[in-house]
Protein backbone atom coordinates (compact mmCIF):
# COMPACT_ATOMS: atom_id res chain seq x y z
CA UNK A 1 0.00 0.00 0.00
CA UNK A 2 2.65 2.80 1.14
CA UNK A 3 5.18 1.59 -1.69
CA UNK A 4 2.29 1.20 -4.66
CA UNK A 5 3.99 4.30 -6.21
CA UNK A 6 7.91 3.25 -6.00
CA UNK A 7 8.24 -1.18 -5.57
CA UNK A 8 7.99 -1.92 -9.20
CA UNK A 9 10.52 0.85 -9.80
CA UNK A 10 13.09 -0.40 -7.03
CA UNK A 11 16.20 -2.43 -8.47
CA UNK A 12 16.15 -5.72 -7.50
CA UNK A 13 18.56 -5.83 -5.13
CA UNK A 14 16.64 -3.80 -2.19
CA UNK A 15 15.57 -5.92 0.69
CA UNK A 16 11.94 -4.28 2.12
CA UNK A 17 11.42 -5.70 5.51
CA UNK A 18 7.60 -5.67 6.15
CA UNK A 19 6.08 -5.89 9.54
CA UNK A 20 9.52 -6.96 10.56
CA UNK A 21 9.49 -8.21 14.37
CA UNK A 22 12.76 -5.79 15.16
CA UNK A 23 16.06 -5.15 13.79
CA UNK A 24 18.06 -6.80 16.40
CA UNK A 25 15.60 -9.90 15.60
CA UNK A 26 16.85 -9.42 11.86
CA UNK A 27 20.52 -8.80 12.71
CA UNK A 28 20.55 -12.46 15.04
CA UNK A 29 19.55 -14.36 12.05
CA UNK A 30 21.82 -13.09 10.01
CA UNK A 31 19.96 -10.19 7.70
CA UNK A 32 23.41 -7.38 7.41
CA UNK A 33 23.46 -3.98 5.60
CA UNK A 34 25.53 -1.31 4.74
CA UNK A 35 22.56 1.10 5.12
CA UNK A 36 19.74 0.79 7.06
CA UNK A 37 16.33 2.83 6.20
CA UNK A 38 13.66 2.81 9.16
CA UNK A 39 10.23 2.91 6.87
CA UNK A 40 9.55 2.23 3.35
CA UNK A 41 7.64 5.58 2.82
CA UNK A 42 8.01 7.92 -0.74
CA UNK A 43 10.99 9.78 0.93
CA UNK A 44 12.42 6.03 2.45
CA UNK A 45 11.75 4.35 -0.91
CA UNK A 46 13.30 6.97 -2.89
CA UNK A 47 16.71 7.10 -0.70
CA UNK A 48 16.91 3.77 -1.13
CA UNK A 49 16.88 4.21 -4.99
CA UNK A 50 18.77 7.17 -5.25
CA UNK A 51 21.63 5.29 -3.46
CA UNK A 52 20.70 2.26 -5.48
CA UNK A 53 21.51 4.28 -8.42
CA UNK A 54 24.61 6.14 -7.49
CA UNK A 55 27.95 4.89 -9.17
CA UNK A 56 30.15 5.25 -5.53
CA UNK A 57 27.00 4.27 -3.38
CA UNK A 58 25.64 1.14 -5.33
CA UNK A 59 27.65 -1.61 -4.46
CA UNK A 60 26.30 -0.79 -0.86
CA UNK A 61 23.51 -3.67 0.66
CA UNK A 62 20.39 -1.44 1.59
CA UNK A 63 17.62 -2.73 3.42
CA UNK A 64 14.62 -1.09 3.97
CA UNK A 65 12.21 -2.03 7.25
CA UNK A 66 8.80 -1.34 6.82
CA UNK A 67 6.14 -1.81 9.48
CA UNK A 68 3.00 -2.17 7.28
CA UNK A 69 2.13 -5.37 4.72
CA UNK A 70 3.41 -5.70 1.62
CA UNK A 71 1.45 -4.25 -0.99
CA UNK A 72 -0.87 -7.04 -2.80
CA UNK A 73 0.57 -7.86 -6.15
CA UNK A 74 -0.49 -4.72 -8.34
CA UNK A 75 -0.25 -4.71 -12.62
CA UNK A 76 3.01 -3.40 -13.98
CA UNK A 77 2.82 0.58 -14.09
CA UNK A 78 3.43 0.51 -17.70
CA UNK A 79 0.25 -1.64 -17.53
CA UNK A 80 -1.98 0.95 -15.29
CA UNK A 81 -4.68 2.38 -17.83
CA UNK A 82 -4.29 6.40 -17.36
CA UNK A 83 -8.06 6.70 -17.79
CA UNK A 84 -10.15 4.09 -16.30
CA UNK A 85 -7.99 3.58 -13.10
CA UNK A 86 -9.68 5.26 -9.85
CA UNK A 87 -8.35 7.57 -8.69
CA UNK A 88 -6.35 7.44 -5.51
CA UNK A 89 -7.69 9.83 -2.73
CA UNK A 90 -3.89 10.39 -1.53
CA UNK A 91 -2.03 13.40 -4.12
CA UNK A 92 1.02 15.25 -3.11
CA UNK A 93 1.77 18.02 -5.10
CA UNK A 94 5.52 18.19 -6.27
CA UNK A 95 7.39 21.06 -7.56
CA UNK A 96 9.96 21.33 -10.52
CA UNK A 97 12.81 20.27 -8.71
CA UNK A 98 11.12 17.17 -6.82
CA UNK A 99 10.11 15.99 -10.52
CA UNK A 100 13.78 16.66 -12.13
CA UNK A 101 15.16 14.32 -8.76
CA UNK A 102 12.25 11.50 -9.48
CA UNK A 103 13.43 11.93 -13.33
CA UNK A 104 17.23 11.14 -12.39
CA UNK A 105 16.27 8.52 -10.36
CA UNK A 106 14.38 6.99 -13.02
CA UNK A 107 10.78 7.04 -11.09
CA UNK A 108 9.00 10.36 -12.76
CA UNK A 109 8.77 8.74 -16.74
CA UNK A 110 7.47 5.29 -14.98
CA UNK A 111 4.46 7.14 -13.19
CA UNK A 112 1.13 6.47 -15.14
CA UNK A 113 -0.37 9.48 -15.27
CA UNK A 114 -0.05 13.42 -13.62
CA UNK A 115 -1.62 16.66 -14.05
CA UNK A 116 0.47 19.68 -13.68
CA UNK A 117 -0.70 22.85 -12.10
CA UNK A 118 -0.44 26.15 -14.27
CA UNK A 119 -2.29 28.54 -12.38
CA UNK A 120 -3.18 28.90 -8.16
CA UNK A 121 -5.48 31.15 -7.31
CA UNK A 122 -5.36 31.52 -2.83
CA UNK A 123 -8.03 33.52 -1.44
CA UNK A 124 -9.92 33.89 2.07
CA UNK A 125 -13.50 34.03 3.86
CA UNK A 126 -12.12 36.96 6.03
CA UNK A 127 -12.22 39.45 3.79
CA UNK A 128 -12.54 39.56 -0.43
CA UNK A 129 -8.28 39.56 -0.92
CA UNK A 130 -6.64 36.83 -3.19
CA UNK A 131 -3.36 36.57 -4.84
CA UNK A 132 -3.07 34.28 -8.17
CA UNK A 133 0.26 32.55 -9.30
CA UNK A 134 0.73 32.14 -12.75
CA UNK A 135 3.43 29.68 -14.37
CA UNK A 136 3.05 31.97 -17.75
CA UNK A 137 4.58 30.52 -20.78
CA UNK A 138 7.52 29.18 -18.87
CA UNK A 139 6.07 26.15 -17.48
CA UNK A 140 4.30 24.99 -14.56
CA UNK A 141 3.73 25.55 -11.09
CA UNK A 142 4.03 22.25 -9.50
CA UNK A 143 2.61 18.71 -10.68
CA UNK A 144 -0.39 16.25 -8.94
CA UNK A 145 0.73 13.19 -8.60
CA UNK A 146 -1.16 10.35 -6.22
CA UNK A 147 0.45 8.42 -3.38
CA UNK A 148 -1.60 6.39 -0.84
CA UNK A 149 0.38 5.96 2.81
CA UNK A 150 0.20 6.17 5.77
CA UNK A 151 0.43 9.67 7.59
CA UNK A 152 0.54 10.19 11.77
CA UNK A 153 0.20 12.76 14.43
CA UNK A 154 -2.29 14.55 15.90
CA UNK A 155 -3.92 17.37 16.65
CA UNK A 156 -5.50 18.54 13.17
CA UNK A 157 -6.81 16.12 10.57
CA UNK A 158 -7.08 16.54 6.77
CA UNK A 159 -9.91 15.12 5.01
CA UNK A 160 -8.68 14.17 1.51
CA UNK A 161 -10.91 12.60 -1.17
CA UNK A 162 -11.31 12.70 -4.83
CA UNK A 163 -14.12 15.36 -6.08
CA UNK A 164 -16.30 15.75 -9.15
CA UNK A 165 -16.35 18.47 -10.62
CA UNK A 166 -19.66 20.78 -12.25
CA UNK A 167 -17.39 22.34 -14.93
CA UNK A 168 -19.28 20.66 -18.33
CA UNK A 169 -17.04 21.79 -21.48
CA UNK A 170 -15.28 24.49 -19.73
CA UNK A 171 -11.85 23.36 -19.35
CA UNK A 172 -9.85 26.59 -18.00
CA UNK A 173 -9.69 25.40 -14.95
CA UNK A 174 -8.36 21.66 -15.73
CA UNK A 175 -4.26 22.91 -14.95
CA UNK A 176 -5.91 25.58 -12.01
CA UNK A 177 -5.04 24.63 -8.24
CA UNK A 178 -7.46 26.34 -5.91
CA UNK A 179 -6.28 27.19 -2.13
CA UNK A 180 -8.97 28.90 0.33
CA UNK A 181 -8.11 30.03 3.94
CA UNK A 182 -11.03 29.81 5.60
CA UNK A 183 -12.76 28.64 9.20
CA UNK A 184 -12.10 25.72 10.07
CA UNK A 185 -9.03 25.34 8.16
CA UNK A 186 -7.76 25.57 4.54
CA UNK A 187 -9.47 23.89 1.78
CA UNK A 188 -7.01 23.00 -1.15
CA UNK A 189 -8.27 21.49 -4.89
CA UNK A 190 -5.84 20.00 -6.85
CA UNK A 191 -6.79 19.14 -10.91
CA UNK A 192 -6.61 15.54 -12.01
CA UNK A 193 -7.75 15.42 -15.22
CA UNK A 194 -11.16 17.42 -16.93
CA UNK A 195 -13.37 17.74 -14.00
CA UNK A 196 -11.78 15.17 -10.97
CA UNK A 197 -10.34 17.06 -8.82
CA UNK A 198 -8.33 16.14 -5.32
CA UNK A 199 -9.27 17.71 -1.72
CA UNK A 200 -7.05 17.88 1.19
CA UNK A 201 -9.01 20.09 3.54
CA UNK A 202 -7.40 20.73 6.80
CA UNK A 203 -9.51 21.51 9.87
CA UNK A 204 -10.19 20.44 13.75
CA UNK A 205 -14.03 19.94 12.66
CA UNK A 206 -12.74 16.70 10.45
CA UNK A 207 -14.97 14.15 13.01
CA UNK A 208 -18.01 16.07 12.31
CA UNK A 209 -17.32 16.76 8.44
CA UNK A 210 -16.35 12.90 8.25
CA UNK A 211 -19.74 11.81 10.09
CA UNK A 212 -21.82 14.08 7.11
CA UNK A 213 -23.85 12.08 4.18
CA UNK A 214 -21.40 12.61 1.13
CA UNK A 215 -24.37 14.78 0.07
CA UNK A 216 -24.24 16.88 3.05
CA UNK A 217 -20.56 17.01 2.90
CA UNK A 218 -20.67 18.17 -0.80
CA UNK A 219 -22.45 21.10 0.35
CA UNK A 220 -20.46 21.97 3.02
CA UNK A 221 -17.35 22.12 0.84
CA UNK A 222 -19.18 23.99 -1.75
CA UNK A 223 -20.61 26.71 1.08
CA UNK A 224 -17.25 26.64 2.35
CA UNK A 225 -15.54 27.50 -1.05
CA UNK A 226 -17.80 29.82 -1.77
CA UNK A 227 -19.46 32.06 1.07
CA UNK A 228 -18.91 36.10 0.86
CA UNK A 229 -15.78 36.81 2.80
CA UNK A 230 -16.77 38.19 6.38
CA UNK A 231 -15.17 41.37 5.74
CA UNK A 232 -16.48 42.37 2.40
CA UNK A 233 -15.95 45.91 1.98
CA UNK A 234 -11.78 44.57 3.27
CA UNK A 235 -9.61 46.72 1.50
CA UNK A 236 -7.54 45.45 -0.86
CA UNK A 237 -8.04 43.02 -3.68
CA UNK A 238 -5.52 41.21 -5.36
CA UNK A 239 -3.62 43.20 -8.09
CA UNK A 240 -2.27 41.84 -11.34
CA UNK A 241 -5.10 39.20 -12.22
CA UNK A 242 -8.72 38.47 -12.33
CA UNK A 243 -10.17 36.46 -9.25
CA UNK A 244 -12.68 33.36 -10.13
CA UNK A 245 -14.17 31.27 -8.18
CA UNK A 246 -13.76 27.35 -8.51
CA UNK A 247 -16.11 25.27 -10.03
CA UNK A 248 -18.66 23.81 -8.12
CA UNK A 249 -17.85 20.50 -6.31
CA UNK A 250 -20.98 18.09 -7.80
CA UNK A 251 -20.02 14.68 -6.33
CA UNK A 252 -17.55 13.00 -3.88
CA UNK A 253 -16.10 9.71 -5.18
CA UNK A 254 -17.53 6.81 -3.17
CA UNK A 255 -15.32 5.70 -0.49
CA UNK A 256 -12.99 8.26 -1.48
CA UNK A 257 -13.25 10.51 1.76
CA UNK A 258 -10.89 9.67 4.19
CA UNK A 259 -9.05 11.83 7.17
CA UNK A 260 -5.63 11.99 8.24
CA UNK A 261 -4.23 13.22 11.45
CA UNK A 262 -2.00 15.93 10.84
CA UNK A 263 1.49 17.13 13.25
CA UNK A 264 4.27 19.84 13.07
CA UNK A 265 7.10 18.05 13.96
CA UNK A 266 10.84 19.20 13.99
CA UNK A 267 13.99 17.22 15.41
CA UNK A 268 16.62 19.54 16.61
CA UNK A 269 19.29 16.86 14.65
CA UNK A 270 19.06 14.68 11.44
CA UNK A 271 21.74 12.91 12.77
CA UNK A 272 23.52 10.77 15.81
CA UNK A 273 26.44 8.35 15.01
CA UNK A 274 25.35 5.90 12.27
CA UNK A 275 21.77 7.10 12.06
CA UNK A 276 20.19 9.38 10.05
CA UNK A 277 16.52 10.88 9.69
CA UNK A 278 15.25 11.85 6.56
CA UNK A 279 11.56 13.00 5.30
CA UNK A 280 8.80 13.01 7.76
CA UNK A 281 11.07 11.76 10.58
CA UNK A 282 12.88 14.64 10.83
CA UNK A 283 10.10 17.28 9.98
CA UNK A 284 6.24 17.08 9.27
CA UNK A 285 4.89 20.35 7.83
CA UNK A 286 1.06 21.61 7.16
CA UNK A 287 0.28 20.56 3.76
CA UNK A 288 -1.54 23.42 2.88
CA UNK A 289 2.29 25.04 1.43
CA UNK A 290 2.37 21.38 -0.24
CA UNK A 291 5.86 20.96 0.23
CA UNK A 292 6.46 18.55 3.20
CA UNK A 293 7.52 15.36 0.56
CA UNK A 294 9.40 18.13 -1.86
CA UNK A 295 11.60 18.35 1.46
CA UNK A 296 12.15 15.05 2.32
CA UNK A 297 13.42 14.45 -2.03
CA UNK A 298 15.83 17.68 -0.81
CA UNK A 299 16.77 15.48 2.08
CA UNK A 300 17.38 12.40 0.19
CA UNK A 301 19.80 14.48 -2.49
CA UNK A 302 21.72 15.73 0.22
CA UNK A 303 22.10 12.62 1.98
CA UNK A 304 22.98 10.55 -1.00
CA UNK A 305 25.92 13.44 -1.65
CA UNK A 306 26.96 13.03 1.58
CA UNK A 307 27.42 9.23 1.24
CA UNK A 308 28.33 9.26 -2.30
CA UNK A 309 31.68 11.99 -0.72
CA UNK A 310 32.19 8.98 2.16
CA UNK A 311 32.08 6.57 -0.54
CA UNK A 312 35.00 8.38 -3.44
CA UNK A 313 37.42 9.37 -0.37
CA UNK A 314 37.02 5.37 0.83
CA UNK A 315 36.01 6.58 4.38
CA UNK A 316 32.91 5.04 6.67
CA UNK A 317 29.85 5.89 5.04
CA UNK A 318 27.91 6.58 8.43
CA UNK A 319 30.68 9.11 9.09
CA UNK A 320 29.87 11.78 11.79
CA UNK A 321 31.51 14.69 9.76
CA UNK A 322 30.22 14.04 6.86
CA UNK A 323 26.69 13.25 8.44
CA UNK A 324 26.82 16.65 10.23
CA UNK A 325 27.74 18.08 6.66
CA UNK A 326 24.18 16.82 5.78
CA UNK A 327 22.28 17.99 9.21
CA UNK A 328 23.26 21.96 8.52
CA UNK A 329 22.80 21.86 4.83
CA UNK A 330 18.96 20.36 5.46
CA UNK A 331 18.33 22.40 8.56
CA UNK A 332 19.26 25.47 6.49
CA UNK A 333 16.86 25.12 4.16
CA UNK A 334 14.39 23.12 5.73
CA UNK A 335 14.01 24.89 9.34
CA UNK A 336 13.20 28.89 7.57
CA UNK A 337 10.42 26.69 5.72
CA UNK A 338 8.97 25.50 8.71
CA UNK A 339 8.74 28.29 10.18
CA UNK A 340 7.08 30.22 7.51
CA UNK A 341 4.73 27.75 6.78
CA UNK A 342 3.95 27.23 10.74
CA UNK A 343 3.58 31.31 11.02
CA UNK A 344 1.53 31.66 7.73
CA UNK A 345 -0.95 28.74 9.67
CA UNK A 346 -1.02 29.94 12.83
CA UNK A 347 -1.93 33.78 10.68
CA UNK A 348 -5.04 31.77 9.03
CA UNK A 349 -6.02 30.27 11.98
CA UNK A 350 -6.99 33.64 13.56
CA UNK A 351 -10.28 35.60 13.10
CA UNK A 352 -9.10 38.56 15.43
CA UNK A 353 -10.31 41.83 12.58
CA UNK A 354 -6.88 43.75 12.99
CA UNK A 355 -4.80 40.77 11.93
CA UNK A 356 -7.36 39.38 9.02
CA UNK A 357 -6.96 43.27 7.53
CA UNK A 358 -3.10 42.63 8.37
CA UNK A 359 -2.81 39.35 6.02
CA UNK A 360 -5.55 40.35 3.31
CA UNK A 361 -3.39 43.48 2.82
CA UNK A 362 -0.03 41.05 2.64
CA UNK A 363 -2.10 39.00 0.37
CA UNK A 364 -3.13 41.85 -1.98
CA UNK A 365 -0.42 43.17 -1.86
CA UNK A 366 1.71 40.21 -2.99
CA UNK A 367 -0.80 39.47 -5.95
CA UNK A 368 0.89 42.50 -7.17
CA UNK A 369 4.01 42.52 -6.75
CA UNK A 370 5.03 40.58 -9.58
CA UNK A 371 8.57 40.17 -8.70
CA UNK A 372 7.99 39.15 -5.09
CA UNK A 373 5.71 36.25 -6.46
CA UNK A 374 7.88 35.04 -8.82
CA UNK A 375 10.22 35.13 -5.43
CA UNK A 376 7.90 32.99 -3.84
CA UNK A 377 7.36 30.48 -6.76
CA UNK A 378 10.91 29.81 -7.00
CA UNK A 379 11.46 29.26 -3.30
CA UNK A 380 8.46 26.88 -3.53
CA UNK A 381 10.08 25.20 -6.61
CA UNK A 382 13.87 24.40 -5.09
CA UNK A 383 13.40 22.68 -1.68
C1 LIG B 1 -3.36 15.33 3.41
C2 LIG B 1 -1.92 15.54 3.07
C3 LIG B 1 -1.57 16.14 1.86
C4 LIG B 1 -0.23 16.34 1.53
N1 LIG B 1 0.09 16.95 0.35
C5 LIG B 1 1.37 17.19 0.05
C6 LIG B 1 1.72 17.86 -1.18
O1 LIG B 1 0.86 18.25 -1.96
N2 LIG B 1 3.03 18.04 -1.47
C7 LIG B 1 4.02 17.62 -0.61
O2 LIG B 1 5.20 17.83 -0.90
N3 LIG B 1 3.73 16.98 0.55
C8 LIG B 1 2.44 16.77 0.91
N4 LIG B 1 2.13 16.13 2.08
C9 LIG B 1 3.24 15.64 2.94
C10 LIG B 1 3.79 14.29 2.41
O3 LIG B 1 2.73 13.37 2.22
C11 LIG B 1 4.82 13.74 3.42
O4 LIG B 1 5.82 14.71 3.62
C12 LIG B 1 5.47 12.43 2.90
O5 LIG B 1 4.50 11.42 2.81
C13 LIG B 1 6.59 11.99 3.84
O6 LIG B 1 7.14 10.81 3.36
P1 LIG B 1 8.02 9.89 4.34
O7 LIG B 1 8.45 8.75 3.51
O8 LIG B 1 9.04 10.73 5.03
O9 LIG B 1 7.02 9.45 5.53
P2 LIG B 1 5.74 8.47 5.44
O10 LIG B 1 5.06 8.63 4.13
O11 LIG B 1 4.96 8.72 6.69
O12 LIG B 1 6.42 7.03 5.46
C14 LIG B 1 6.95 6.50 6.63
C15 LIG B 1 6.91 4.98 6.48
O13 LIG B 1 7.58 4.41 7.60
C16 LIG B 1 6.80 3.33 8.11
N5 LIG B 1 7.15 3.21 9.52
C17 LIG B 1 6.81 4.03 10.52
N6 LIG B 1 7.35 3.59 11.66
C18 LIG B 1 8.08 2.50 11.36
C19 LIG B 1 8.89 1.61 12.10
N7 LIG B 1 9.05 1.78 13.41
N8 LIG B 1 9.50 0.59 11.44
C20 LIG B 1 9.36 0.44 10.11
N9 LIG B 1 8.59 1.25 9.36
C21 LIG B 1 7.97 2.26 9.97
C22 LIG B 1 5.35 3.73 7.86
O14 LIG B 1 4.50 2.60 7.82
C23 LIG B 1 5.48 4.41 6.49
O15 LIG B 1 5.36 3.52 5.43
C24 LIG B 1 0.79 15.93 2.43
C25 LIG B 1 0.44 15.33 3.66
C26 LIG B 1 -0.91 15.16 3.98
C27 LIG B 1 -1.27 14.52 5.29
Amino acid sequence: KTCAMLVPLLPIRFRVASQCPSFRQMSSSGCDADVIISGGGLVGMALACAMGRNPWISDKKILILERSPAPAPSPPLAEVDPVSTPYSNRVVALNPGTEKFLESINVWSKLPRWQAVHRMQVWETGSAAFINFDAGSSDKITTVVETNWLLRGMLEKAIVGTLEMDCGEDDRDDHVAWQRFQDPGPIALLPLRHGLSSLVWSTRDADRLMALTEEEFVEELNKALTRSPQWENCPPRGGSSAFRLPPTVSKVVSGSRAAYPLALTMACSYVRPRVVLVGDAAHQVHPMAGLGVNLGFGDVQALTRAVERSARLGKEIGGRNELMEYNSRRQRVNVPIMTAIDSLHRLYSTTLAPLVLLRSLGLGATDAAGPLKRLIMLQASTT
